[in-house]
Parts: structure tokens; sequence; C-alpha cells
């Protein structure tokens, strides 16, 4: 992250306009304002040459007015206290708009993982939710995946919470492997979710599916998993990066090849190649010209100084927080359309809610269920964000932020919160 750009300034500045806009007065969301508990916990670890390593770890409730806390857990070098705020208030935002039951939190730890060894990883992980423990839990505030972390990670979380706590205690985190309490669909999510709300905004820009390019920038879960259904859908994929940087082939470039690739721990784009793909920077490919731009990375990608590059007709994102304030106004003007990421990036707590449904309920769905669950939510909030944001004559983004705010203001009125 860039520090002249300070994510939780960006969520309180769009979430003011939506609260004008509601013709909210100053109390009626001030609380809305501040994240209701933050903690720092620090990480102790044993190193595999012996030595004792302390990480710093955070935990932020930014909500937790509709339902217990939820959101991921990073794991990434630029971890800060102010990047955590802002995440957890987009998951407060992001649980209202895809209509699940929960308020927001996020959780992330200063370390780069790819330089820890697995047991290394595991004793941190155990670290932190011991430090975490406290506050954490089923009913109170549900962890789960996010950058640098994956099921495995959650399978640590479960097993450590449920030995502090000496019972089996499946729901205190989503995303976990399937064979201790994941859902079906679950890893698969955010990506699905990512394709629903781009084939949705194609029809309703009247552009077909099929060869319509796409650019991507990062290669996690969420663009792995987009890349993956985009191509099957018969799009074309021009262009996709990761820190190494990218690749871009006018013609499309092999998805299923690079995504073997990338299936091997460690392997990075740098050392794939294939005929008639060269190598471009980050920056050239957000300026690729494409229909479709998809930043599943990080934060602060798209900005005031480079917007004015972009060349695609609609950004859809798949990261949290990729484009500041001031870029979204350049798009807006310059009539690039923007799906934000807490409508466009919703599907995977959508699936975390059904698979903490399902470990309450200790009854398992198929994945055709889960699907076919996760394409009515994100298909539902997709037309209420559509025709609120048109009836109001705002961005996406902004419309977004109505219907969340108002339902969170809502949900503290009928509790007498202030
Ligand atoms: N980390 C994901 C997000 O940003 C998923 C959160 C969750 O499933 O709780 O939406």
């Amino acid at each position: 992250m860039e520090k002249k750009y300070n994510p939780y300034e960006n969520f309180l500045s769009i979430m003011e306009r939506a609260a004008g806009i509601l013709g909210y007065e100053k109390n009626d969301y001030i609380a809305v304002c501040y994240p209701e508990r933050e903690m720092k916990v620090a990480c102790p670890v044993k190193m595999d040459n012996g030595e004792v390593r302390v990480f710093e770890g955070f935990r932020v409730q930014h909500s937790t007015a509709r339902g217990p806390a939820k959101g991921g857990i990073r794991y990434h070098h630029n971890v800060n206290m102010d990047e955590v705020k802002a995440l957890a208030a987009w998951m407060s935002f992001k649980c209202a708009i895809v209509d699940v039951p929960y308020g927001g939190g996020k959780g992330g730890i200063v370390v780069d993982p790819s330089k820890l060894s697995d047991g290394e990883l595991e004793r941190l992980t155990r670290s932190f939710i011991t430090g975490i423990a406290p506050i954490i839990g089923p009913l109170k505030d549900v962890p789960a995946p996010d950058v640098g972390t994956n099921a495995q990670v959650m399978g640590w979380i479960v097993d450590q919470y449920s030995t502090l706590k000496g019972e089996t205690q499946l729901g205190v985190v989503t995303g976990k492997p399937i064979p201790v309490g994941g859902s079906q669909g679950r890893n698969a999510a955010t990506g699905r979710g990512v394709m629903f709300a781009t084939m949705a905004v194609l029809e309703k820009m009247g552009i077909p599916v099929e060869g319509t390019t796409v650019v991507i920038q990062g290669m996690g879960n969420v663009g792995t998993q987009t890349a993956r259904l985009l191509a099957e859908h018969k799009m074309k994929i021009i262009a996709v990066s990761d820190v190494t940087g990218g690749l871009y082939n006018p013609d499309g470039l092999n998805i299923p090849a690079i995504l073997e690739h990338l299936s091997v721990r460690g392997r990075l784009l740098d050392t794939y190649s294939e005929e008639g793909a060269q190598r471009i920077t980050n920056a050239q490919l957000l300026a690729t010209e494409t229909t479709v731009l998809i930043p599943a990375a990080l934060e602060n990608q798209i900005t005031g100084d480079n917007a004015a590059d972009v060349k695609a007709k609609v950004i859809v994102e798949g990261a949290n927080g990729p484009t500041t304030v001031e870029a979204d106004e350049i798009l807006a003007k310059r009539g690039i359309l923007v799906v934000p990421d807490v409508l466009s990036n919703a599907g995977g707590v959508a699936v975390s809610y059904f698979e903490w449904v399902q470990n309450l309920q200790n009854y398992y769905w198929t994945e055709e269920d889960v699907n076919a669950k996760l394409k009515d939510k994100m298909l539902s909030a997709f037309e209420a964000v559509w025709s609120i944001s048109h009836e109001k004559n705002v961005t996406l983004r902004t419309g977004a932020y109505l219907i969340a705010l108002k339902k969170i203001v809502e949900a503290r009125k009928l509790r007498g919160m202030n």
C-alpha cells in the first residue's frame, strides 16, 4: 500500500456522501464512522532456527449491528491498522449489500508468508488466534481467508480455537478445508461472484460475453478463479499479472496452462511463457485496451495518477479498495463504469455465510446447491444496486453504499443503539 492513500479515509468519504443523499443527520450515522473494537496483539513464534520472533497482529470489528463481525485475515508485509480498519468497514457494507446477517471485521498480521516455512506459518497462526481468542467466536466474530491466507490456515484456526475452548467449534471460522467443516464451492466463491457480476453488467451494457476481452490484475485466489470461470464462459483474457509483472496476448492467453503453472506453491508468472505472449508491467496492464478490467490484487491500484490511462469500458473490482476516491471521480467523468468491490467480490462472504449455516446446523449441502444460492444472492444484490444507482443518478459504488448504510443505520435504530 502506498502511504499517501489512507483507505479508511477513502471509506469515510464515500459513506459521508451516501449519508448526505439519504438525508441523514450526523447523529444518525456518526457511530458507523468508528470501528466498534480494535485489537492489536503480539504474536511470538519460535522460528525453525530456534530464534523467537514477535509478529504484530490486528483484529478490527467495525460493526456488529446486523450480526456477528465477519471478515478475513490477511498475511502481508504492508498490513497496518488503517488498512485493517478500512477492510473491516468494507465488510460491514458488503455483508449488508449481499444481505447476509453479519457485521464487518478484518484481521491481519504483518508478515510475508512466502518467507516462512509451513511449520512457522502454523505456529504464527496459532499464536495470533490465542491472542484474539477472547473477541472471536461463532456468534461474536468469524474470520475467513484473505490475501496471503488459505483453507489450510483456516484449518489451524479452527483447531486452535477449539483446543482453547475444549470443544469443537467449526463455526468460528469459514473458508475451512472441506473435511473439517468447509463448504463445497467456498474456494471458488469470490471468483464465481465476480463472474456473475461481470455477466450481469455486460448484459446491462448490451455487450455479449463470448469473445469479450478481459484484463485481470492479481493471480491470487480471486484472480485465478475469476480467470478460470471467465475463460470457461469463452471470454478472451488478454492480460494477467502478479507481483512479478504481467503477460499480454491480444489473441487471448492460455488460461488453463497459466493456472496449471501457478498451482505449484511458490511459482509466479515470471517463470511462465507462451507463444504470442509478451511481458508487460502492472502499470501497462492497467492501461491495456480491453472491455473488462478486473483489479484482483490489493487496494489503491487505480488512483488519481493513472485513472486517465484506463482504457476499459467497465471495471469489476475483485480486490477490496482497488480504486481511490479521486480515481472514481475521473472514471465516472470518463464514462467508465465501476462495479464496486462491496458488490462484485461479495461472493466469498456469501458462501462463508452458507458455510457457517451448515456448521451451525451440522447438515451439509451439495456444490450445486451452494452455487445456485450464490448466484441468487449475487444477482439480487446486483439488481438492487443497479436500480438505486439509476434512480438516484449516482455511481454504482454510491448506490451500493446507500443500500448498506441504510440497513446498518436501521439495524442500529431498531436495537436502540446510539
Ligand atoms: N476476505 C474475503 C472478503 O474480503 C472474505 C471474507 C469472508 O468470507 O468472511 O470479502
